[in-house]
């Protein structure tokens, strides 16, 4: 049965609740502030109307893997003050879309894209936050670079100065076997915290883009300072993640 819209109101107020009291959970067990965790809705599959009621309920930021479906959505949405991040990888032929809508880019993941992305930018005018993406788990199907690979990117960065550049982004391994999810997010707090050290002075890495509905708690315990949930939020989705992650069961 359909749920009417106060209905769903209410289970997404309710889930958000949820999510945020495990977070807190998972700070209270490592010793970090709570709101130290910014917790990013993913919205992918949700339809515009039921992402108009996730707004009433608290959601003002909206994670969306596909540039198309965020154009989509954001066009029917601009009446709401909503914050759009692009979570998914981006073809060269489509920053100039990115660079229009969004507010927040999280999946940079090579210098070709680097380099469109400022350039529209700067066409539009704008500057824009941007996170790297690191393949922490070496799997073949996920997007982003190897972890070895990192510094020497982030070393080219300062070129495109549009680019603000913010900290790292990754997905985990898609296991059951916590440990080693867990050790995809130490490696990348590592990193980020080697970056920190290492990286040129007008880059900052002091965000660690890392957790989702299935490990977000593990990801917080080991740092992440946005975790970005969104089947915990709005309940599964209807395409299997090999739709996303080629290759993935
Ligand atoms: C879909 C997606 C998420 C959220 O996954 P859930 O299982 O719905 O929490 C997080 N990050 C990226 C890059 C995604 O595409």
């Amino acid at each position: 049965m359909e749920l009417n819209e106060e209905q769903q109101l209410n289970e997404i107020k309710s889930n958000l609740e949820t999510v945020q009291c495990r977070i807190s959970e998972a700070c209270k067990n490592v010793g970090r502030e709570p709101n130290s965790v910014r917790l990013l809705p993913v919205t992918k599959t949700v339809s515009a109307e039921r992402l108009r009621i996730a707004y009433a309920a608290g959601c003002h930021e909206m994670g969306e893997n596909k540039i198309q479906e965020a154009r989509e959505k954001s066009e029917v949405l601009s009446d709401l003050d909503i914050k759009w991040c692009i979570i998914g990888h981006l073809q060269t032929n489509k920053a100039k879309y990115l660079a229009r809508i969004a507010d927040e880019f999280q999946a940079l993941d090579s210098i070709k894209v680097a380099e469109a992305l400022d350039k529209r930018l700067q066409i539009e005018g704008r500057s824009m936050d941007v996170f790297v993406q690191v393949n922490s788990s070496g799997e073949a199907s996920k997007f982003g670079l190897a972890p070895e690979d990192v510094r020497a990117f982030v070393a080219q960065l300062p070129n495109y100065s549009s680019l603000n550049i913010k900290g790292l982004m990754t997905l985990a391994i898609f296991s059951p076997d916590h440990d080693r999810v867990r050790q995809c997010f130490i490696k990348m707090r590592e990193l980020r915290d080697m970056l920190r050290q290492e990286a040129p002075a007008n880059l900052s890495f002091d965000e660690l883009s890392m957790g989702m509905s299935g490990d977000y708690e593990i990801a917080v315990e080991e740092g992440a300072t946005v975790v970005r949930v969104g089947q915990a939020i709005f309940g599964k989705r209807p395409l299997p993640d090999s739709h996303y992650w080629p290759g993935v069961a």
